[in-house]
């Protein structure tokens, strides 16, 4: 896999094993007994004379990486990685404002914990169930995407999953065979490319830039096909940009990803979030004869602020469900059923708390981007979707500051962070160095007082 992917991306490097360094790689867990350690450095040699059992041969595990490559190449998600500094710095008491969440700062509605307490309580719940889900769940999901998208599909169409980050995973693992092709936009959230690489595919980046509002066009996608394309990974609104396709852009996209044959999974786990003249359409429903060969993720996380719950789902065609199924039934079973119950009753239970928090949303992506819009320098395309804004950052780097001289959006993160006391994930983590992803998903003193302290140290370059 190293040497593949070092011939695909020119930044290679050696330090993560051959993939472009897209973090620090201090952030590499494991970075000394990865595949480039010395391999068993634990090992003793055997105290008896060897025999045909005990001595070593190519057949042992030893001489081998402690850790596979495969999973030894896996970068920690940044994401997390961020949020977790800044939750550990706060917990330690220090003021710290972080723009990484990548959820609502709302708690979950309280009829849906309601109906989790009533789940609990029913022994059918405490026992194994279906593995692609409970049956009502799966058809509430169907009826769902076709109130809320117009994807006509039924209860069979639909996989429940540990999150959209597992149907994400198994609908790569399903479809993906060694050296395929993925045509993945970037900007992208950040678990595409390992979960492409985990089954064996080749994420191929096309970069879109603020001067497109961080859209891709159908001749950047169609100069990047080769005999070995097989996908187009598709997310809009996005995260990272908060970008939202416009629907004839779509339907260009899903006409051009069919006549060349191409699997489409789209990511839609962020379609009530869309604010303005902002529309959400499903490509499937733009273009139906593509729904042969579509995989629509999405999930409850998001919409109904539950991402701690784990429950998300893909919908496919019969032979990819089947497949993906399959896998699930031998890798988790089926999600654990108080959090289905708690879908099922978010499902069935309108959309108020979900236009309350769109409104919060709204609110504070205006503000945020106003005011990240005065910072000399800065860049930001307004957002029409998810809850992130992604400033270019790019004229502020290799300047002095405080007596350092950031190269790289992770470098003047870091700097804010120690600073100003504000996180915020750098945009190597989406695949684009000299950005910057700021959640809105927090309190409007909270994003207000965080901006205000970038704006502060920021200023200070002019
Ligand atoms: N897709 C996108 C684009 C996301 O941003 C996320 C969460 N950050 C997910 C899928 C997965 O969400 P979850 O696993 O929490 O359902």
């Amino acid at each position: 896999m190293a040497s593949r992917l070092r011939g695909h991306h020119p930044q290679a490097h050696e330090c993560t094993g051959g993939r472009p360094e897209r973090f620090h790689c201090p952030a590499r867990p494991h970075a000394n007994i990865g595949p480039m350690a010395s391999p068993e450095p634990v090992l003793t040699a055997p105290t008896a004379p060897p025999t045909e059992q005990t001595k070593p041969t190519e057949h042992t595990g030893i001489g081998k990486p402690r850790v596979s490559r495969r999973i030894g190449s896996i970068l920690p998600s940044a994401t997390l990685a961020v949020d977790a500094k800044a939750k550990a710095l706060k917990a330690a008491g220090r003021p710290v404002i972080g723009f990484g969440a990548g959820e609502p700062d709302f708690a979950t509605p309280q009829h849906i914990v309601e109906a989790a307490i009533t789940a609990c309580r029913q022994p059918r719940f405490h026992r194994y169930t279906p593995a692609a889900g409970l049956p009502e769940l799966r058809e509430a999901i169907a009826a769902a995407t076709q109130r809320n998208s117009g994807l006509v599909c039924k209860g069979d169409d639909v996989l429940v999953t540990n999150g959209g980050k597992q149907a994400v995973y198994e609908a790569m693992a399903a479809l993906l065979d060694p050296g395929d092709e993925v045509l993945l936009p970037a900007p992208y959230w950040t678990t595409y490319p390992e979960a492409i690489r985990l089954a064996g595919g080749v994420p191929v980046d096309v970069v879109a830039d603020e001067s497109t509002g961080y859209l891709v066009s159908v001749d950047q996608l169609a100069a990047h096909v080769t005999p070995r394309t097989k996908m187009l990974l598709f997310c809009s609104p996005s995260n990272p940009t908060g970008a939202v396709y416009p629907p004839d852009q779509i339907a260009e996209i899903g006409r051009w990803a069919l006549g060349e044959g191409l699997w489409v999974v789209t990511d839609e786990i962020y379609e009530h979030f869309v604010y303005g003249d902002a529309q959400h359409v499903s490509m499937p429903v733009v273009v139906p004869e593509l729904a042969q060969r579509c995989v629509v993720v999405n999930g409850v996380a998001k919409t109904f602020a539950m991402t701690g719950w784990r429950v998300g789902w893909m919908i496919a065609p019969p032979d990819v469900i089947t497949a993906a199924t399959n896998l699930h039934s031998h890798s988790t079973s089926n999600v654990a059923n108080v959090s289905q119950a708690a879908a099922l009753a978010a499902l069935n239970g309108g959309l108020d708390d979900v236009l309350m928090m769109r409104s919060a949303f709204d609110r504070r992506r205006q503000m945020m981007v106003a005011m990240l819009r005065v910072i000399p320098g800065v860049a930001c395309p307004e957002p029409q979707g998810a809850f992130y804004a992604y400033p270019c950052i790019r004229t502020l780097l290799g300047r002095e500051l405080r007596g350092r001289t950031p190269t790289t959006s992770a470098e003047l993160a870091t700097l804010i962070l120690e600073e100003v006391e504000v996180a915020a994930v750098p945009g190597e983590a989406f695949g684009t160095d000299g950005y910057l992803r700021l959640s809105y998903a927090l309190g409007d003193d909270d994003l207000v007082e965080g901006i205000t302290r970038i704006q502060g140290l920021l200023t200070e370059l002019s």
